[in-house]
């Protein structure tokens, strides 16, 4: 049965849910785009009618909405009587999100873990601060909440399922790979929003090696790899959200991500930080102005959705897995190669928020169809990851997977 949406964020990644749900709405009915400010919800709508993204006749309507108030957020959800909400708003906003759709009987869909303004880097695992103590409580009123459903974390957490159901007999490693080999043009900018971008770098790294928490400084670890279309990529071994969660529940001993950095990002980043322009803690002005650094660096860079219209070249992202298949070593490589011109073309964004809203919308098509609707809290790695890659392979994010001379296709199971 079709199911009304409600798209919470009106950036670059919600730019992309809205005309994929457009695209996909025999499954997915009525699509609401609620934010802040109402002119970008209104903008987003209208570009998804000017490129006639519906499959079949559908209504888009924009709404204003601050998500942190939970009672009108639960009266939005109630007025637009929708039964999914994907988050793509700032990732403060997911624990109120979460509560008005456990108190209003909505599925809940994000794309990274919850942060907390005031902090950084808190104690791994990241997801037992916040979403896991909620557990319990979509349980109970038979709610399905599906965290980190972009593409990292979200379909790399399905690439590590499938290489432990499908591939090993016991895996002893799980790299994520991170590369943007894609270009932009401007001086600087962040591909996402730039508060977030740099909270993920300015705290320690922690990395999941031998079965405990390992901690290193950013930018201290260097690691080259060969991959598929992009060629040799230089990455750094960095925090991130899957490895909180894939470690806890797939049982690997070692989750390690990567993520590509090119030389003048490291370095831009290390002046604006050593300076302390990226701190969240506020400082106050000779004229008695109060202001949060991070905030007022965010301000004055490129917004990131506005990059979309130049972005050129690919993004490759994908798990390299090692371990042990009928008593010898293998070795494989899952991954997915996005083009940011095809992006743009297709629904006038760039590519890293096109892997990040495909899947969004993937997800809400499982629930949609009872694939995924499961009725209680999930990382992507507890759901079954075969239905979640067919379809992805359908609606634009194809998967393949190489191992030794061989490069092919994720063949569908339908
Ligand atoms: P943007 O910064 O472009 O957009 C965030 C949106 O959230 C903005 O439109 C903003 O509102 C809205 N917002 C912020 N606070 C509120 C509030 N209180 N009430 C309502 N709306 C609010 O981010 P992106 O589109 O780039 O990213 C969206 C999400 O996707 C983020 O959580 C990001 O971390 C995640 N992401 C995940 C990836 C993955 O692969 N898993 C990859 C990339 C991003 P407004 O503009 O109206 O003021």
């Amino acid at each position: 049965m079709k199911k009304n949406v409600l798209i919470i964020g009106a950036g670059g990644v919600a730019q992309v849910v809205a005309h994929k749900c457009a695209q996909n709405n025999d499954v997915l009915g009525d699509i609401h785009i609620a934010s802040r400010t109402l002119a970008k919800c209104q903008k987003m709508a209208q570009s998804v009618r000017d490129k006639n993204s519906f499959k079949t006749g559908g209504a888009i309507e924009a709404h204003q909405l601050d998500a942190m108030d939970v009672e009108a957020t639960k009266a939005l959800i109630k007025k637009t009587s929708a039964e999914i909400v994907i988050n793509v708003g700032s990732p403060f906003l997911n624990m109120s999100v979460m509560t008005a759709c456990i108190e209003t009987g909505a599925a809940y869909i994000d794309t990274a873990i919850h942060e907390d303004s005031a902090k950084v880097c808190e104690t791994p695992p990241w997801y037992a601060n916040y979403e896991w103590k909620r557990r319990e409580a979509c349980e109970k009123a038979g709610i399905t909440a599906i965290l980190g459903a972009g593409f990292d974390p979200g379909v790399v957490n399905a690439y590590a399922k499938l290489a432990v159901d499908d591939y090993f007999d016991r895996v002893d490693s799980i790299d994520i790979i991170d590369i943007n080999a894609g270009s932009h043009g401007r001086y600087f900018a962040t591909n996402f929003d730039p508060e977030i971008n740099f909270r993920e770098f300015t705290g320690r790294v922690w990395s999941w090696q031998d079965s405990k928490w390992t901690e290193n400084k950013m930018f201290e670890i260097r690691r080259d790899w060969d991959l598929p279309v992009v060629g040799t990529s230089q990455s750094y071994l960095t925090g991130h959200d899957e490895v909180h969660s894939i470690s806890q529940i797939l049982g690997v001993p070692n989750v390690r991500f990567w993520m590509g950095f090119g030389d003048h990002y490291i370095n831009v980043f290390t002046v604006l930080k050593n300076l302390g322009l990226l701190s969240e803690q506020p400082v106050t002005t000779a004229e008695g102005l109060e202001v949060v650094p991070l905030k007022v660096v965010k301000a004055v860079l490129p917004d990131p959705a506005s990059l979309a219209p130049n972005y050129s070249g690919k993004t490759c992202i994908g798990d390299l897995v090692k371990g042990m298949k009928d008593g010898k070593e293998r070795e494989v490589f899952i991954y997915n190669v996005a083009d940011h011109k095809e992006a743009f073309e297709e629904v006038g964004s760039q590519g890293i928020s096109y892997t990040a809203g495909v899947p969004a919308v993937a997800a809400a098509m499982l629930i949609a169809t009872g694939e995924w609707d499961v009725r209680k809290m999930a990382n992507i790695e507890e759901l079954p990851p075969r239905p979640f890659l067919d379809l992805l392979g359908r609606i634009g994010l194809p998967t393949r997977v190489r191992e030794g001379d061989r490069d092919e296709a994720l063949a569908p199971t339908t």
